[in-house]
């Protein structure tokens, strides 16, 4: 195939566990993809090795030369300074202050845009999944933690240098669990999947949770979203009714987005509700009726995200070609 004169972006998806790189053509079709493993435990240089040479394989896999590239995006986890392209701090990767944006120009000759994983994933399916056309789009991604991301007539909200919209943090009862952020009462410390895995492994240690004590124990590191769907179609109530109750409350803590923002979509996506979209997107909406005004429901779409993992990488390409908006 002749690539001559054509322009090509890479998508890239940080995350604490593992990566992916995905190379876009100008019109946003994949052309390859590879995957790799997060050395975390080698340290911080180890994890920068691996990204360099996991964007490599993407490249030459898609049989893209380094001057056909137009730039990359990337989607990273933790705090970010946007303006000067430097991950201050990421717990996940024992990262701190490592200026990303410049050590990626320097290594593959082109711009590069940084961004907040869930914003770049919201994008995403702005861009090119259940999102489009939103005027006020707001995306929720409930995983480990819970991310939200907004865009408003195609910007991202973002703050003075760094991300916005941090609803795993709103605060959603008094003096409630303490949460990683160190605050009490956080949306996250309460219906995050770290929070729904500890409520279910008590469940099965009072022999209320039958499936999950066969297959899991009372390992928290085994509680992912997958077991837990499994655990509730095979009829462990309990887990059913802890999942449905994180659910609703996270459907109130959008209630409370909705009224500030007043979005037309809603989208929520992450591994959970991948998991079991049914089940999330009613107590979703549920728990946003509860709390969002009556006029502002009746305009706002909750839906499931469409891409799955390829939004961020997507999001993350549409951004640099946009140059970082
Ligand atoms: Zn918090």
């Amino acid at each position: 195939m002749n690539r001559r004169g054509k322009k090509f972006w890479v998508g890239f998806d940080l995350g604490g566990t593992k990566m992916m790189a995905t190379i876009y053509d100008g019109s946003f079709k994949a052309q390859a993809s590879a995957k790799a493993k997060t050395p975390v435990n080698e340290g911080p240089k180890a994890v920068l090795g691996r990204i360099r040479e996991t964007i490599a394989e993407a490249l030459k896999e898609a049989k893209v030369p380094l001057r056909a590239l137009s730039g990359i995006g990337v989607g990273c986890p933790g705090v970010l300074d946007l303006d000067q392209g430097v991950i201050l701090e990421a717990p996940n990767l024992g990262w701190r202050k490592v200026p990303l944006r410049a050590l990626l120009a320097g290594w593959f000759h082109c711009p590069v845009v940084l961004a907040n994983d869930v914003d770049a994933g919201t994008y995403g399916e702005y861009r090119f999944g259940a999102g489009k056309g939103a005027r006020t789009l707001v995306g929720v991604f409930p995983g480990t933690g819970i991310g939200g991301g907004c865009v408003y007539e195609g910007k991202l909200l973002r703050g003075k240098t760094g991300s916005a919209m941090e609803i795993g943090h709103v605060p959603v009862r008094e003096n409630g669990r303490l949460c990683g952020c160190g605050k009490r009462g956080c949306l996250e410390a309460l219906a995050g999947r770290l929070a729904i895995s500890a409520e279910v492994a008590q469940a099965a240690f009072r022999g209320e949770a039958p499936y999950i004590a066969a297959n899991a124990g009372s390992d928290l590191k085994k509680m992912k979203s997958g077991l837990l769907a499994k655990a509730i179609k095979a009829g462990d109530a309990a887990v059913e009714r802890i999942v449905r109750d994180a659910m609703r409350l996270m459907g109130r803590a959008i209630g409370g987005v909705v009224n500030l923002l007043a979005p037309d979509i809603v989208v929520l996506g992450g591994g959970l509700v991948e998991a079991m979209p049914r089940l999330a997107l009613e107590e979703v909406r549920s728990g946003l009726k509860e709390t969002a005004m009556a006029s502002l429901v009746k305009q706002v779409k909750v839906l499931e995200a469409e891409l799955g993992d390829d939004a961020t990488t997507m999001g993350a390409a549409a951004l640099a070609a946009e140059g970082g908006r």
